[in-house]
C-alpha cells in the first residue's frame, strides 16, 4: 500500500509491524492517551511492577540485610554485563551506577588525570546542557587550566563535524559527546568521531542517554573508550532509575576514579582506611546503589534484547519516516519546520518540529486531545518515538490533532500561558 494521509494507511503499517505484540509487555493504563515522551520517560514493563512488589516483599522485607549477600552486592554489574549485550561491549566493561551526570564527572575527571599535560576539552553545542555543566564545574573545581572548547552546529539540527575533525589537536585531552542530540535528534557516526580522537592521543567519551534502547550501538567495533548514559527513556527502567558506564577493558586499571567511595574499592569488607581501588569496572563506583530503582532496570532491558537492536531500528527508521512523510504534506504548509535531519542515517529515534507557537501547540495537545509530547524552549515539539510500544496509528492521529489545533486556531488561548516543561 503506497503512503497516503489516511487512518487507514497507519492501521495497515501497524499490521505489517512485527514487533508491534511486544506493546502488551507493558502498562497502558489510558488507551487513547498517545504517549510521544518515551524519550524522556519510558513506560512500565508489566514484568517490573511484579518485581518490584516481589524484591520489596521477598528480598527487603523477609532477607533484610542478608539481601547483599544474595545478589544485591553483584546486581551493579549483573544488569551492566546484560546491558552490554546491548551496546556490544564485553562483560565487565559496563556497571550500573548514580545519574548520567555523576557518571560522566566521574569518567571526565579520570581522563583528565590521565592525560596530565593536555588542556583542551571539546564538545558542541548540541549537547545536554547537564554535560556542559558538569565538564564546566569540573575545570573550575581542579583549576587547572583546561579549557572547553565548544563547537557550533551551523544550523542547530547537524553535528559540527568538520569543525569537530579540525578542532581535535594533540592539546586535546577529552572529547565528549552525545550520540544522540536530545533536541535535534542528530546522531552521530561514531566510529568516525571515535577515531579523530584517538589519532590525536584524545580519549573519546560519547553520552548514549537519547541513543541507547533506540539506535543500534556497538562499542567495541567503533573502538569506544568511555560512555555513560540513562536508563528510564528507551530503556524503560523507571523515573530516576540509575544511569550505566563504561570503560573499555583496556583503559580500566589506568583510569582512577576521583570519586572514591568504598563501593569502588577492592577490599570494602576490611574496612580498612587505605583505599585500594577495585582492578576491574567496579573501581568507577563509589556509593551504595538504589538497589529497587537498579533492579527495575532489567525488566526493560530483557524486552530490549528480545527484540533485537536491528529490528527495533528497522521500526524506528519506518516511524520516524512516516512522521516526516505526514509532516511533509500536512503540516510544513501549517508553519511546522523540521528540526531534525531528514537523513535517516543521521537521526535517532524522535522527531523534532518547530513552529512559532509550539509552547501553545503542546499545551492544546496535552489539555485537549490527549497527545503527550514535549516542548523544548524556544519552539520545538519533540516527537519522541519508541518503537517498542508507539503505533503508527498514534503517529497519525497525533499529527491529525496538531493540523486541527492549528486550523481551527484553538492553540491561541494558550499562548503565553506556558507553565510547566513537560
Ligand atoms: C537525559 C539526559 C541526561 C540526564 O542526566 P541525569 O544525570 O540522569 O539527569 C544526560 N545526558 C543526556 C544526553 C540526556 O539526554
Amino acid at each position: 500500500m503506497d503512503f497516503s494521509y489516511r487512518q487507514e494507511y497507519a492501521e495497515y503499517l501497524d499490521g505489517e509491524d512485527a514487533l508491534a505484540s511486544l506493546r502488551d509487555q507493558f502498562v497502558v493504563d489510558d488507551p487513547e492517551l498517545i504517549y510521544l515522551d518515551g524519550n524522556s520517560l519510558g513506560r512500565l514493563p508489566k514484568k517490573s511492577k511484579a518485581l518490584a512488589e516481589e524484591i520489596i516483599e521477598k528480598e527487603w522485607g523477609r532477607e533484610l540485610v542478608g539481601g547483599w549477600k544474595q545478589g544485591w552486592l553483584e546486581l551493579s554489574e549483573r544488569i551492566g554485563d546484560k546491558l552490554a549485550e546491548l551496546l556490544g561491549a564485553e562483560r565487565g566493561e559496563i556497571i550500573i551506577a548514580d545519574s548520567t551526570s555523576v557518571n560522566l564527572f566521574k569518567l571526565a575527571g579520570a581522563v583528565l588525570r590521565y592525560q596530565e599535560g593536555k588542556n583542551k576539552i571539546i564538545t558542541d553545542d548540541l549537547n545536554f546542557p547537564s554535560d556542559v555543566h558538569i565538564i564546566n564545574g569540573l575545570i573550575d573545581f581542579q583549576d587547572g587550566g583546561h579549557t572547553l572548547e565548544i563547537m557550533r552546529s551551523a544550523d542547530g539540527i547537524h553535528g559540527p563535524v568538520e569543525e569537530l575533525l579540525t578542532g581535535i589537536d594533540e592539546n586535546t585531552a577529552l572529547v565528549t559527546l552525545s550520540h544522540t542530540a536530545f533536541k535535534s535528534a542528530y546522531t552521530y557516526e561514531m566510529k568516525e568521531i571515535t577515531q579523530a580522537a584517538q589519532n590525536a592521543g584524545a580519549l573519546m567519551l560519547w553520552d548514549l542517554s537519547h541513543s541507547a534502547g533506540a539506535v543500534p550501538i556497538n562499542l567495541k567495533a567503533a573502538g569506544v573508550d568511555l560512555a555513560v548514559g540513562c536508563t528510564y527513556k528507551y530503556i524503560n527502567g523507571g523515573p530516576g532509575a540509575p544511569a550505566f558506564l563504561y570503560v573499555s577493558e583496556n583503559l580500566q586499571k589506568q583510569l582512577t576514579n576521583p570519586l572514591t567511595g568504598w563501593m569502588g574499592s577492592g577490599n570494602m569488607f576490611d574496612f580498612s582506611l587505605e583505599y585500594e581501588a577495585d582492578t576491574g569496572i567496579r573501581r568507577f563506583l563509589t556509593g551504595t546503589p538504589p538497589i529497587l530503582s537498579m533492579a527495575l532496570i532489567e525488566p526493560g532491558l530483557d524486552i530490549l534484547l528480545e527484540a533485537t537492536p536491528i529490528k527495533i531500528r528497522e521500526k524506528s527508521v519506518r516511524q520516524t519516516e512516516y512522521l516526516i512523510r505526514l509532516w511533509e504534506s500536512e503540516l510544513a504548509s501549517l508553519g511546522f519546520s523540521l528540526n531534525s535531519p531528514r537523513e535517516a542515517d543521521f537521526r535517532g529515534a524522535h522527531v523534532s518540529l518547530s513552529h512559532k507557537h509550539a509552547a501553545a501547540i503542546d499545551m492544546a495537545l496535552i489539555h485537549e486531545h490527549k497527545v503527550l509530547p514535549d516542548f523544548r524552549a524556544p519552539d520545538n515539539l519533540r516527537l519522541g518515538l519508541s518503537p517498542l510500544y508507539t503505533k503508527y496509528v498514534e503517529i497519525f492521529l497525533a499529527v491529525e490533532k496538531m493540523k486541527m489545533i492549528v486550523q481551527d486556531k484553538s492553540y491561541e488561548k494558550y499562548v503565553g500561558k506556558m507553565t510547566k516543561v513537560t
